[in-house]
């Protein structure tokens, strides 16, 4: 097994085994981009490397110091040399990328010997020296350990000193100084210095870049990008190109489209007489890419031309690094760029246009659980307000919440609940916790292309970027604009479509659907199978779900209804009714709220099925909790209350005893429920009638669905069934409103016995959040605070079966279901109505297994439309 590769030898398809960028610049060596010379060691190397507790694999060395050996035949050059030096990056490369999340290191190869060399051979001995004292903090840091801060503090101290603002002003003997200053540096914190000999180092590189892929802050970023664990990532070791030689160099990232909007323009940044680092990591604030065309003409032309023909050979937006070296354009790295969902959509449906790929493949590439982002309230456009200040917009999108200073309060107290916007001189990888955490992020520095700005794209949050006018002062915890004073918790509205920022909170208004949302996800309709309805318990969810793209409604919880403030007392009177007239008559009250409910969501949904089912929950969660009942009794007593007030609140506790239970969620619910006091689902049967007549004698087209939950046994549903059609009958005496009636699975139980229950069934709907607490034994409502977490992150489950459906054993059960109720029904509709109706992973389940559709919430129907298309695909 091969553990390294020539960076000629690979291709685009390699990246699995080379990574990313390790395959991004085989391809572009292969059709003929300038990139330099260098190698790739392979994420298997990684892997075993990982695997071995952090030994290397037999022989890697040795292949190692082969290619280089041929990296310094073929460059006529050498590791350390004091003539002609190879100075070589050293940069990780994940298979899936992780923007700034691993380590680099730049400039290996000078040494005391080396940097001489370079010196007389460049001309340009401040050069030289910039790339040494470069080497040393970079090496020093991410390799041995050294606190960054300790290299920087002593390069301002010395800016200082000299009077000086930029670190290009800084001249040879202070580079010279700087070099003497940061080996003592490294000493004072490594106690031995730092090695001398280029090759050790280069070992040490390498290391410390398979051990990049295990820290903290990767490990979060993988959780939150849902990438796994066990990839690893390639090392890139390539010949260095200086953008840092003078004026007649530069450095930059640029993207082919607007990563935030997904229009085709130029957006990029760069910096002359710089190193990547300065650019992405906001030391200097960079320059718009446009402005290159001035100082360097000719890269500029070319950079042009090479963009347009990487983006024209992916098929894809690319996000590109570049490097001019003394007026050569070379490439360091293209891939994919993370853009919007906005972004997204667009640049889907323009390269679609554009003729450079098919609707097919641009469905594929639309991230579902992206589309999420589009639906979230933003800025009125016209509010009006006047702002604080005003910084770049670098991710879309309105952020409101209180100011944090660091990433550690954020996501205390992000985790907490509280909204909060993380506002930084800069982020750096090591926030990416508060990022997760934060509404917004806000920073004083950087570009467009900053740390902040990529990650913050990443996943949605909007993101204002160097917004230069603030000052933060971390000690006083305090943000000043001008007259304003903001301290660490107040609010801040910030708006990453524009790059206002506001004092206090804004109002958010609900999002518009743009034409790109609506004709991809026309695209995606026209190829899936599986239906999508929403659940939804109101008129007002009802129709937005209809305006989401929902197909009728596959969930409508009656028992939401109930806990209305001026029904609750309804609700309760009939529970705790002594008589049986007693109890009609609070039915009686309870109808007509419930029928007009039913008339709002059958209107909204006119044409459509709609599910309804019957009452669920234990009659307990209409009463208050049996303990807070019981210390009202006693503080009644112990007050010396008398009288009726006191009697009733014994009375009360009396009955929460009586229906209390240890275990509700398997108690007296569902159709239990219903078929001990049936003449609650008769009273909802009537009311879901009645509003149907209703609907249908106002011109609409009610499609009626009653479904009845928690059902094991068939004989359960056999009666159940028997009391909701008798009550149809006597309410809709010509049988003139079209009806069906079905059942939730939802217990192991009635999977297995699918076959019996469907012959008194007419659709299936599979309420996969039971049937997972029930299947896989876990308490859905305990389960996330106490173990499931820590199963999740030792490996024991791959990850939370209430979210992501366990294939194998409640998705075995669903395709048990679905098969033993066809048996019997063969046209038997079936659906699924559990969280689970909402996840790609579980619908690309559903749609194999052969479900009719899903179901979820209002918010996620595009996320099923897009996840149930590409399963098509
Ligand atoms: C289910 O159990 O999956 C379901 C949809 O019902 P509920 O969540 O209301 O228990
Ligand atoms: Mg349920």
């Amino acid at each position: 097994r091969r553990l390294v590769y020539d960076l000629g030898e690979g291709t685009a398809e390699m990246k699995p085994l080379l990574g990313g960028k390790g395959a991004g610049v085989a391809e572009m060596i292969r059709i003929g981009v300038p990139v330099p010379d260098g190698f790739t060691v392979t994420t298997e190397a990684c892997v075993a490397t990982m695997e071995s507790g952090g030994t290397w694999p037999d022989g890697l060395w040795e292949e190692i110091l082969a290619h280089l050996d041929a990296l310094e035949q073929r460059t006529g050059r050498r590791l350390g040399a004091a003539e002609r030096p190879l100075l070589v990056s050293v940069r990780s490369g994940a298979v899936m990328s992780m923007p700034g999340m691993m380590d680099t290191i730049l400039n290996l190869g000078i040494s005391d010997e080396s940097v001489v060399g370079l010196a007389e051979e460049s001309g340009n001995p401040r050069f030289a020296w910039d790339c040494y004292r470069r080497f040393l903090q970079m090496y020093g840091e991410v390799v041995e350990g050294v606190p960054g801060h300790a290299f920087e503090d002593e390069i301002s101290a010395l800016k200082a000193r000299r009077g000086v603002e930029l670190d290009n002003e800084l001249t040879v003997e202070d580079l010279q100084e700087l070099v003497d200053t940061f080996r003592t540096v490294a000493l004072r914190h490594t106690g031995q210095g730092l090695p001398t000999d280029p090759r050790e180092q280069l070992r040490r590189s390498v290391q410390a870049v398979f051990s990049s892929w295990d820290t903290p802050r990767a490990n979060v970023y993988r959780r939150a990008h849902d990438i796994p664990d066990d990839l690893g990532t390639a090392v890139n070791v390539m010949q260095m190109v200086f953008g840092n030689r003078g004026d007649t160099s530069a450095t930059g990232v640029c993207f082919t489209r607007n990563p935030a909007t997904g229009t085709k323009e130029l957006y990029g940044e760069f910096l002359v007489d710089a190193q990547g680092e300065d650019v992405v990591a906001g030391i200097r604030t960079p320059r718009a890419l446009a402005e290159m065309e001035e100082v360097l003409p000719d890269a500029y032309r070319e950079l042009l031309d090479t963009m347009a023909r990487l983006e024209q050979h992916y098929g894809d937006m690319q996000d590109i690094e570049f490097t001019v070296d003394d007026g050569k354009l070379y490439l360091l790295q293209t891939r994919t760029g993370k853009r919007t969902a906005a972004a997204a959509l667009k640049v889907a449906r323009d390269l679609v246009a554009e003729g450079v790929i098919d609707r097919s493949t641009a469905l594929r590439r639309i991230e579902p659980a992206q589309l999420d982002q589009l639906l979230h309230p933003g800025l009125d456009p016209e509010h009006g307000e006047k702002p604080l200040t005003r910084g770049l917009n670098a991710s879309p999108g309105a952020g409101v919440g209180t100011v944090v200073f660091d990433a550690d309060t954020a996501a205390e107290r992000g985790d907490a609940g509280e909204s909060v916007v993380l506002v930084r001189w800069e982020t750096t990888p090591d926030d990416i916790h508060g990022v997760i955490a934060a509404q917004g992020v806000l920073t004083t520095h950087g570009g467009m292309t900053s740390h902040a700005a990529v990650v913050a794209r990443g996943m949605g949050k909007p993101c204002v970027a160097g917004a230069g006018e603030l000052q933060i002062d971390v000690e006083a915890r305090t943000v000043t604009v001008g007259d304003t004073v903001l301290s660490e918790g107040d609010t801040i509205t910030i708006d990453g479509t524009t790059g206002d920022v506001y004092a206090g909170a804004l109002t958010l208004v609900p999002p518009r659907i743009t034409e790109d949302f609506t004709a991809v996800l026309a695209w995606a309709d026209d190829v899936r199978r599986l239906g999508v309805r929403a659940n939804a318990d109101t008129g007002a969810d009802a129709a937005k779900a209809r305006e989401l793209g929902a197909e009728g409604i596959g969930l409508c919880r009656t028992e939401h209804m109930f806990m209305d403030a001026e029904r609750l007392p309804v609700v309760q009177s009939m529970i705790l009714a002594e008589t049986t007239e007693e109890r009609a008559a609070a039915l009686e009250r309870l109808l007509p709220m419930q029928q007009a409910d039913f008339e709002e969501i059958l209107t909204a949904m006119s044409g459509l099925p709609v599910t309804i089912r019957l009452i669920d929950p234990p009659l307990h969660e209409f009463l208050p909790d049996l303990v807070e009942q019981s210390v009202h009794v006693q503080r009644l007593e112990e007050a010396g209350t008398t009288g009726p007030e006191l009697d009733d609140a014994r009375e009360l506790l009396a009955h929460v005893k009586r229906l209390s239970e240890m275990n509700p969620m398997l108690g007296t619910r569902g159709v239990r429920l219903a078929l001990l006091y049936p003449e609650i689902a008769r009273m909802q049967v009537r009311a879901i009638a009645r509003a149907a007549r209703a609907v249908r004698e106002r011109g609409q087209d009610p499609h009626v669905e009653i479904m009845v939950p928690l059902v094991g046994f068939d004989e359960e549903l056999r009666r159940m069934r028997e009391v909701v059609e008798e009550t149809w009958a006597e309410e809709v005496p010509g049988d003139d409103v079209p009806h069906s009636v079905g059942t939730m699975i939802e217990l192991p139980r009635a999977a297995l016995v699918a076959g019996a229950i469907a012959a008194h069934a007419d659709f299936f709907s599979f309420g996969t959040n039971d049937l997972t607490q029930t299947t896989v034994g876990i308490s859905r409502d305990d389960a996330e605070g106490s173990f499931l977490g820590a199963y999740v992150e030792a490996g024991i489950l791959p990850g939370n079966p209430f979210a992501s459906i366990d294939v194998d054993g409640v998705g075995e059960l669903v395709r048990t279901g679905v098969r033993k109720g066809r048996d019997t029904v063969p046209d038997l509709k079936t659906g699924v109505c559990g969280e689970h109706g909402g996840d790609p992973a579980s619908i690309a389940l559903f749609d194999e297994i052969g479900l009719d559709y899903v179901s979820c919430s209002p918010y996620r129907v595009p996320i099923a439309r897009l996840a149930a298309a590409q399963v098509s695909l």
